[in-house]
């Protein structure tokens, strides 16, 4: 069935998907503004196909100041050869395009976070509408489902692969499979999610299919090393998820597990400058200082000192220094034994 005739959707690709080969194409989405009355959307869209085996989606620039993901598809999509392939492996490497365009989380058109619309809507805002044809047209094709994220203009992390319990025990641990194979230093994994409706996450989950995300970077800052840990675990999801064969290539130690219990984020409790006391990867204790907020327009003012509740490993912080009261600050995971 060709992709345009799908009852759901008003939008076309322009790569058959069903058809065998590498496609370049995109995702075509009218969009009638000021400066084209006859315009479109194309959000890039890649289809490589050979044979029967399961289907791999990979997606990056759900958020467009988050980079490595984007250029590692890009690499993926030119080396991966259709002789290799036994099923499919469908990328798209800048999901959100208007928002990558302007090197911001959320798209300028709408204002909207794509990572809080979905499932999306067909006749909705432009956002809604991306939302709506990825997950209604590609993520009910794909067997396994992966996210490549980064710290953003906002935040720094250190590189972790992440995933949510699923109902059935079974997803879960097969979810935790990918995670591992991934070969990221760390895995997360999330009990307690702040903001879960319309999360890709929670779309994906919901459809009982293995879904990662990963962040891989921090704050736009690109290395050759945050590269070669993207390129690595994309490569390491084609053969864990047999869409190639070969090795899954390990990291430099095995992907250690974390969980983060609700007192691991640390909210702002005042507007203020941000000056961190501890940096990604640093062990805290139980009561630890982790920073404080100074006052901006009171200087005279004491600043406030935050402290963690309970001990462990930082995995995300804030890096940019005015902060709004309720900002989250730092992200504390601490081992765990997954129990599934
Ligand atoms: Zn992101």
């Amino acid at each position: 069935m060709a992709i345009d005739a799908a009852p759901k959707s008003i939008f076309s690709a322009t790569v058959d998907l069903d058809a065998r080969g590498k496609h370049f194409g995109h995702i075509q989405i009218p969009f009638s503004r000021d400066d084209a009355a006859i315009g479109n959307v194309l959000v890039p869209l890649i289809s490589i196909k050979n044979g029967d085996g399961p289907c791999l989606l990979l997606n990056a620039g759900t958020h467009g100041d988050e980079f490595e993901g984007q250029i590692a598809l890009r690499n993926l999509a030119h080396a991966l050869q259709v002789k290799d392939v036994s099923g499919q492996v469908i990328i798209v490497p800048s999901l959100n395009l208007p928002a990558v365009l302007s090197n911001a989380r959320c798209s300028p058109i709408d204002r909207l976070n794509i990572n809080r619309v979905f499932p999306g809507k067909p006749t909705g805002s432009l956002t809604e509408k991306i939302a709506s044809f990825f997950l209604d047209e590609l993520v009910s094709r794909a067997d396994f489902v992966v996210d490549l994220h980064a710290g953003g203009t906002n935040y720094g992390c250190v590189c972790f692969g992440m995933m949510h319990r699923y109902a059935k025990a079974a997803t879960s641990r097969a979810t935790l499979a990918m995670l591992k194979a991934f070969s990221a230093p760390f895995g997360v994994i999330f009990d307690t999610e702040p903001d879960r409706d319309g999360m890709l996450d929670t779309a994906v989950e919901d459809r009982d299919k293995p879904f990662i995300a990963v962040e891989l970077g921090s704050s736009r800052a690109v290395t050759p090393r945050s590269i070669a840990v993207t390129m690595r675990g994309v490569r390491n999801m084609l053969v864990h998820c047999g869409v190639t064969k070969g090795d899954i290539t390990a990291g430099e130690a095995p992907t250690q597990i974390l969980g983060v219990p609700a007192a691991g984020f640390v909210a702002a409790e005042d507007h203020g400058m941000f000056e961190p006391f501890v940096d990604l990867a640093d062990m805290v204790k139980p009561g630890d200082a982790i920073g404080q907020l100074h006052s901006i327009h009171r200087p005279d003012r004491e600043p406030i000192v935050h402290r963690i509740k309970d001990g462990g490993r930082v995995v995300m912080r804030r890096m940019t220094g005015t902060t709004t009261h309720g900002d989250c600050l730092v992200v504390v995971g601490v081992p765990i034994d997954p129990g599934f």
